[in-house]
């Protein structure tokens, strides 16, 4: 939303959001300074996750192993679980957007310093998983 309230289309911000990062990521062009602040925005997103659980309580997390017993790949999903319980709060959702947003940030700008397109990365990624469905192994 800009500051007149009227909201962007969405698939346009996707188009553009390269050229977008490249007019305002002045400070820290440096890839060594964009490489690091993708760990920064990395630990800041797990941080952010932490304190939902620990802080405020809104979600939880129990792990415990992991039993791979399906019959087929394909059935995994049903299988294996996240461990996470609850829901984000409005105020932990918030927080978690703006670490995210903060990563993409200077993902395109990682993308933009090497010659990379994000969406055509998202693309491609996009049909490898359409490809490969469970069998990715992710
Ligand atoms: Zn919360």
């Amino acid at each position: 939303m800009d500051k007149n309230n009227q909201s962007y289309n969405k698939e346009e911000i996707c188009k553009d959001f390269q050229n977008h990062v490249s007019k305002f990521l002045v400070r820290h062009k440096s890839i060594l300074d964009i490489m690091s602040k993708m760990e920064e925005y990395n630990a800041r997103i797990n941080r952010a996750v932490v304190k939902s659980v620990t802080s405020c309580g809104c979600i939880s997390i129990n792990g415990k192993k992991q039993y791979f017993d399906a019959s087929s790949y394909e059935d995994l999903a049903n299988v294996v679980n996240s461990h996470l319980e609850g829901k984000l709060c409005e105020v932990c959702k918030e927080n978690l957007e703006l670490e995210i947003g903060n990563y993409l940030f200077y993902l395109g700008g990682i993308c933009n310093t090497l010659d990379l397109d994000l969406v055509d990365i998202m693309c491609k990624e996009f049909e490898r998983n359409e490809t490969l469905g469970v069998y990715s192994l992710k």
